[in-house]
């Protein structure tokens, strides 16, 4: 399921032209962050609506990175969540 919404996201964003050229890891990161700084904004104005939008924004950003560089993110987050289950409480003493 997430490895389809990888594979669409990429392949909507190359129909748009982005794709045009090889992208760089590091500007499709930035981009990622882009979106979060977004959210960041939309959550500090109250708008709930526009805050959603822009978490969705970020998992498409994502998936599209995962999409034009062939990663299998299904599997990597299936495995990392089970890795999260045995880490410690609040993973060793950590504050935040
Ligand atoms: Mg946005």
């Amino acid at each position: 399921m997430i490895n389809n919404l990888c594979s669409q996201a990429y392949k909507t964003a190359k129909s748009k032209g982005w794709h045009n050229e090889p992208r760089e890891t590091g500007t499709l990161l930035a981009l990622i962050h882009s979106e979060v700084s977004e959210a960041l904004e939309a959550d500090r104005k109250g708008d709930q609506e526009n805050f959603v939008e822009e978490l969705a924004d970020v998992c498409i950003r994502i998936f599209d990175l995962c999409g034009s560089k062939k990663i299998d993110l299904e599997k990597a987050i299936l495995e990392k969540m089970n890795r999260n289950k045995e880490r410690s409480y609040r993973h060793g003493g950590k504050k935040y």
